[in-house]
């Protein structure tokens, strides 16, 4: 067990209002106005850091010109979880067109060294139980988890729907087939009676927009599609000797880069770590399953456990209810508890109660912050590393080699928030702080197109709905969807992932709950003789105002965060920030109620036609 509620400084020895002032001053020297602008696009000359696929040839096959009931787009956790839900209802006549070369989506494309999961295997491996798996350890590596995804395939027959190495280039609803047109970068015109959207918000790699970043003559690269020619080493066994003689820089420092910079630093002649703002870095305690631990759980263990991460992450731990996760990520809520249970477990309102979490937030950072001054040797960098924010409002991360890496002669921390960024890059490397460094490769661990516009996150165009209408001009304005799955002028089309639904703590818990409804609506329109469903104008309004009735309004947390993808770069202006508009009263709550709108069969709120019969 890790982090007991002992551990933290008491809440005397914080001083909150300098500490308030410290996170907003912080804040405040990172905001760029540029926001998302300030990234380039993986397309056009960089379209390789995308496209490519460096792990697998791509066999060449004929274009498909076919019919089929449901294309999915996309083969990670969210197709996957869909597929299974599909095949729930009773729907086989499938492809799930995926860009990488097997299943996992970014378990594919992330093979960088270190790469482990974050959060707890036994809750973010789905389906354990159904394929009767065993993860090594809490924090699985990653291709542990892109074996599972392979398991999984295996298991549910979905490698026979599958279409990988196939990019999706546009989605056209054509009103006199009543279908959709799904075109692909292999020349498929594949005619589809449903769609579903599933290529997930990590899918495509981002770079920053460093004046002079086209002049740089040495190597380059994305984690996300690691270079293992390059550095030597390979996926399974990270031991980077082509590095010995190189100087490396790595561009970023977020939750892939606490992963990757103890290997590049253990390997590389010489490695800069160029972060503009720090991660929140905690011992990390790996440990193997206890295998006779494992064998006791009971039938149904693992969707317990989900929702008691899920109390513990996003919501509150019933009085008694014990914290299984014993993480970082449960923490607060764990040290919450013991303080609550220590006084008999009063009767606090919510206020109180996020009064008290926002206490327990101060002083766990200030714990970590301590761990950082306490691993780092040279104070100047313990300094640059601490984090100065809420807890939460950056990725939480645990790695027990990361500030230990800076000790070590061969690495050095160039800290460029005063610039907020590089200020450029050169022919033979990069300049911070006045001064340039000469370097052989710049690795990029700079995250993906997450909160930019949607028509660069898709990277699909056209995907235009009854009369033409384009999905991106319709939601120019903000999101409008009926239970966050389907929206007017779209029908037979699905939405996953966040916006407008219930959401987990649990990635694939929010999707193997969408698959379900995607399953159940679209053999219920099949069933029932329909050639198309569709949510009418009068019931997504309804929903939408219902949405903002019941919304929790949390942008004052938001707005004091440092910029990231968690808050739209600070760009308040346009909610587009990942978590945008969730189901306020939680997961579990909105669950229920699409299981009640299930249960009733009617499917209020959706039109349903038939097809034309001849005379
Ligand atoms: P992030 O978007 O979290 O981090 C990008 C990094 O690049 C940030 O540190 C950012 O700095 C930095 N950066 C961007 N532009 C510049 C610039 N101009 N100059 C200097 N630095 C710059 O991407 P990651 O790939 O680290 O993580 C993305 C997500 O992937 C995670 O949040 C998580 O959801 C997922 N992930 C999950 C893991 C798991 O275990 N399940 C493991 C790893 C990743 P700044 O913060 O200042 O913007």
């Amino acid at each position: 067990m890790i982090c007991q509620p002992t551990d933290c400084p008491p809440a005397s020895e914080i001083d909150f209002e300098a500490v308030r002032a410290r996170y907003r001053a912080e804040r405040d020297r990172r905001i760029r106005k540029e926001a998302n602008e300030q990234y380039i696009e993986t397309s056009g000359e960089w379209a390789d850091l995308y496209e490519r696929d460096p792990y697998m040839p791509v066999a060449p096959r004929e274009p498909i010109a076919g019919e089929t009931d449901v294309v999915v787009l996309g083969g990670g956790f969210c197709g996957m979880m869909v597929a299974h839900g599909l095949k729930q209802a009773g729907i086989d006549d499938f492809f799930i067109v995926d860009h990488a070369g097997d299943f996992g989506g970014t378990w594919y494309w992330n093979r960088y060294p270190g790469i482990q999961c974050d959060n707890d295997a036994y809750c973010y491996m789905p389906l354990l139980e159904e394929t009767g798996t065993m993860p090594s350890k809490k924090f699985t590596d990653g291709f542990e988890i892109q074996q599972h995804c392979r398991t999984i395939a295996e298991t549910f027959g979905l490698y026979e729907n599958a279409l990988f190495h196939t990019l999706v280039r546009g989605l056209s609803w054509d009103e006199t087939l009543n279908r959709w047109h799904v075109t692909t970068n292999r020349g498929d015109d594949i005619k589809a009676r449903f769609v579903v959207i599933a290529n997930g918000p990590l899918n495509k790699p981002k770079l920053p927009g460093i004046p002079g970043i086209k002049d740089f003559k040495g190597k380059l690269f994305h984690t996300a599609r690691w270079d293992y020619e390059y550095t030597g080493g390979e996926w399974k066994a990270p031991v980077l000797d082509k590095l010995a003689d190189k100087k490396v820089a790595v561009i970023g420092t977020g939750a892939t880069a606490i992963q990757v910079v103890p290997h590049v630093g253990r390997h590389a002649g010489q490695l800069y770590v160029i972060q503009r703002t720090p991660s929140s870095v905690d011992l990390r305690a790996n440990k193997p399953t206890d295998v006779e631990w494992f064998k006791s759980l009971k039938p149904g263990w693992q969707q317990d456990r989900i929702r008691n991460f899920h109390h513990a992450a996003m919501e509150r731990l019933a009085p008694g209810e014990p914290d299984l996760i014993q993480d970082i990520w449960t923490e607060i809520s764990r040290n919450l508890s013991a303080e609550l249970e220590a006084e008999g477990w009063p009767d606090v309102s919510l206020e109180e109660y996020m009064r008290r979490r926002e206490v327990m937030d101060y002083r766990v950072m200030e714990r970590l912050r301590r761990r950082c001054e306490e691993i780092v040797e040279d104070p100047a960098t313990a300094e640059a590393l601490k984090p100065w924010y809420r807890f939460l409002c950056k990725r939480p991360c645990s790695n027990d080699d990361y500030y230990a890496t800076f000790n070590r002669p061969n690495v050095e921390l160039v800290d460029v928030a005063a610039t907020q960024g590089v200020e450029r890059m050169t022919e033979k490397g990069f300049v911070a702080n006045g001064r340039e460094y000469e370097i052989d490769c710049m690795i990029f661990a700079s995250g993906y197109e997450v909160t930019n516009e949607l028509h660069r996150r898709w990277a699909i165009d056209p995907v235009t709905g009854r009369n033409g209408l384009s999905i991106y001009d319709y939601w120019a304005d903000g999101f409008k969807t009926f239970q966050g799955m389907m929206a007017n002028g779209f029908p037979n089309l699905f939405f996953t992932g966040f916006t407008q639904a219930g959401v987990n703590a649990t990635n694939s818990a929010t999707f193997i709950a969408q698959g379900r409804h995607i399953g159940y609506i679209a053999s219920e329109a099949l069933k029932r003789g329909a050639v198309t469903v569709e949510p009418t104008k009068e019931a997504q309004d309804a929903y939408l105002a219902k949405l903002r009735s019941v919304a929790v309004d949390n942008s004052d947390f938001v707005n004091e965060c440092t910029p990231s993808y968690f808050n739209n770069e600070g760009d308040q202006a346009h909610k587009r920030h990942i978590f945008g508009e969730p189901w306020g009263p939680g997961f579990y709550d909105f669950e229920a109620m699409l299981e009640r709108w299930r249960d009733a069969g009617t499917l209020d709120g959706l039109e349903l036609t038939r097809e034309p019969v001849e005379a």
